[in-house]
């Protein structure tokens, strides 16, 4: 049985930018192939000898608003659906959005754990900030900083504990 991690969040959050760090490559850039632009992305990533499949999500073909965030409610109905555990990434730097309380919504009816990551977290000071989303109800805080990789160890020892 595979173990597939997926990353589900509006767009800008740090999604592929995480995703990256933890497959270590540059696959999540919008892959161009045959004029189609694929809306997911997999990569085998590895953590203390465990191995997960990576899903970034987004990288959406952009329509109108609406269009939009039917498809960031659809990537997540399918991460629920097929993946083992989900990260669902917030910015610090910008809070709690409409669109985020969505998503959160729809990560409460799933069973699957949900890890709610704080990115963006790019200073000590920062860490504060990120206490309101406890307001999710989805349970930790995970803070991280895709860009430098600070927390990313913490987060990835509790994903992997899935495994
Ligand atoms: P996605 O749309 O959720 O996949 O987000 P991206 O990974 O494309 O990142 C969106 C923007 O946020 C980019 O300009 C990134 O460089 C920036 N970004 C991602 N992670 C961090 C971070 O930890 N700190 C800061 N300051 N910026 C970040
Ligand atoms: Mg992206």
């Amino acid at each position: 049985m595979a173990n597939i991690v997926a990353i589900v969040g509006r767009p800008n959050v740090g999604k592929s930018t995480l995703f990256n760090r933890l497959t270590e490559s540059r696959k999540a850039i919008v892959d161009d192939f045959s004029g189609v632009t694929r809306d997911r992305h997999y990569e085998v990533a590895e953590w203390i000898g465990k191995k997960f499949t990576a899903i970034d999500t987004g990288g959406f073909v952009h329509g109108s608003d609406d269009i939009f965030e039917e498809a960031i409610r659809d990537q997540v109905h399918i991460a629920i659906e097929e993946a083992t555990v989900i990260i669902f990434m917030v910015d610090v730097t910008t809070g709690i959005t409409d669109l985020d309380d969505e998503i959160a919504d729809l990560l409460r009816r799933s069973s699957k754990p949900v890890y709610v990551v704080a990115n963006k977290v790019d200073h000590a000071k920062l860490h504060h900030d990120s206490a309101e989303f406890y307001a999710f109800g989805l349970g930790e805080i995970y803070n991280v900083s895709a860009a430098t990789g600070s927390g990313t160890g913490e987060l990835l020892d509790a994903v992997v504990s899935h495994f």
